[in-house]
């Protein structure tokens, strides 16, 4: 059995490593100059090493990553992080928590005692209900899914308060969008899991995983810079084309965005399928790192601001100190800002507003501090895939209506997250894996 994998991100390059390990013939094929998607690294020539697009792994809730880094024997290059965060209120209060303890987030002084008992009895709840066993599995997130949005089931469930002071920095920083725009059960089975996450990555930053994946593939299966451009049906087999030639394989998996997927398809699936694929939402998304030689706040106490208050539009969902979270990240005594942007504002805004706002965001956050060395702006049309109500079941549907032969895998069967690809890339390869049982 020949395979071509079609798009190199952590979801194309977990489907390879499972190919790999099994002994299966494969070619993977990405359009860009480097593997990794939306988690590649970019190694500034002055020393600082920016993630383009993901910064940490999440530990335990990130199940079939963690038990792909540990079969690799790289667990243990993971550099663990706190995650060590402080709630800067629109009157500048602040109130520190911990981005990886959801009742860390009870201290907070603005919530009153009704509204602590009230997440309290919430999380119990959620603890005891059925929810998705993988909070980033597609299939299992679909049993739950209803019509039902993140910010009415939290005002109903927590309150006001402990919407806009639990809730909705956990999820401006995750995924941007206002909370009516997200479906329930991943929050759910986040705030039920909640005691497992652990916040981590490698030391090279998150888009080293992909190199480890492809650890032991020879390079001349690794097509980089080589878009794959059509589809066609050969007897039983697939050609698959792209610029400057093409191969005959037996199977294929499609491991790029969902629309990509779906256009490359277009002639072999229904228009149900097409539509469900066509349907997931990805939102434009940006982000900046501000770099500074010298860092300006060496003792600041927290590694994270997470800008709150009682309603409005906010423009930046979380400033991270990249130093912290990740030393190697930086040059000695350098530091390193990310600026996280909610999706909202940006349509408004022009790249230097972008920019611009980051500094003056940065300072009133963290201190006034001396001129950057430099602000790189990270800005996507199409940067994180969000699930919105009736997302993953609409999803979860097309496996079973795509063509033999053929699977597919990324994040969007989910939500965004490293461990949404790792899982979908994973399960791709072992659906081939049956088929090549079922052969002999
Ligand atoms: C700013 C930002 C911050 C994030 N932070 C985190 C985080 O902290 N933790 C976390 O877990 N996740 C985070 N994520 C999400 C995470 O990066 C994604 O969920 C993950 O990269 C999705 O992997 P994927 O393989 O499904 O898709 P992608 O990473 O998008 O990979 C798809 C690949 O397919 C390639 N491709 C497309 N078309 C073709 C074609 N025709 N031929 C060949 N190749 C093609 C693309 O070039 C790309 O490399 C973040 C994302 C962004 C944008």
């Amino acid at each position: 059995m020949k395979v071509a994998i079609i798009g190199g991100g952590p979801a194309g390059c977990a489907a390879a490593y499972t190919l790999q390990k099994n002994q299966i013939d494969f070619e993977i094929f990405e359009a860009a100059d480097e593997v990794g998607g939306r988690t590649k690294q970019l190694h500034r020539d002055d020393g600082y090493n920016l993630g383009t697009g993901a910064l940490f792994l999440m530990g335990g809730i990130y199940p079939r990553t963690m038990a792909l880094l540990r079969e690799m024997e790289r667990k243990k290059q993971l550099v663990p992080w706190t995650g060590a965060s402080e709630l800067m209120d629109d009157d500048g209060s602040r109130y520190p928590v911990r981005l990886d303890s959801f009742f860390s987030f009870i201290k907070v002084p603005t919530l009153g005692l009704r509204d602590k008992l009230r997440i309290i009895g919430t999380g119990l709840r959620l603890f005891f209900a059925p929810s998705a066993r993988n909070p980033f599995d597609g299939s299992q997130l679909a049993r739950y899914d209803g019509d039902e949005n993140l910010e009415d089931w939290s005002r109903a469930n927590l309150g006001d308060k402990a919407f806009e002071y639990v809730m909705r920095p956990i999820m401006d920083f995750l995924y941007a969008v206002p909370l009516r725009e997200l479906s329930t059960p991943f929050p759910k089975a986040l705030m039920k899991q909640g005691h497992k996450i652990a916040l981590s990555s490698p030391e090279g930053g998150i888009g080293q995983i992909n190199e480890w994946f492809l650890d032991n593939v020879s390079p001349d299966r690794i097509h980089v810079s080589t878009p794959v451009e059509g589809l066609t049906r050969e007897d039983q087999k697939w050609r698959v084309s792209y610029s400057g030639g093409s191969i005959l394989v037996d199977k294929l998996i499609i491991a790029t965005e969902a629309f990509i997927a779906a256009n490359l398809l277009k002639a072999h699936l229904s228009e149900d399928a097409y539509r469900r694929l066509m349907s997931t939402h990805y939102t434009e998304y940006a982000h900046v790192a501000v770099g500074y030689d010298e860092d300006p706040w060496p003792d600041y106490p927290t590694d994270i601001v997470l800008p709150v208050g009682e309603g409005g539009v906010r423009n930046v969902g979380a400033m991270v100190l990249h130093g912290r979270r990740l030393p190697a990240s930086v040059p000695n005594g350098a530091q390193m800002v990310g600026v996280y942007f909610n999706t909202p504002p940006l349509k408004d805004m022009s790249d230097d507003d972008i920019k611009e706002e980051a500094v003056k965001q940065v300072n009133a956050a963290f201190g006034q501090a001396q001129k950057p060395s430099f602000v790189h702006l990270f800005r996507y049309e199409k940067g994180l895939t969000i699930a919105k109500p009736g997302h993953y079941k609409i999803l979860n549907k097309v496996h079973s209506l795509l063509p033999e032969g053929v699977e597919l895998a990324g994040d969007y069967f989910s939500q965004a997250g490293v461990e949404a690809a790792v899982h979908s890339g994973e399960k791709a390869a072992k659906n081939l894996l049956r088929y090549r049982a079922q052969e002999f």
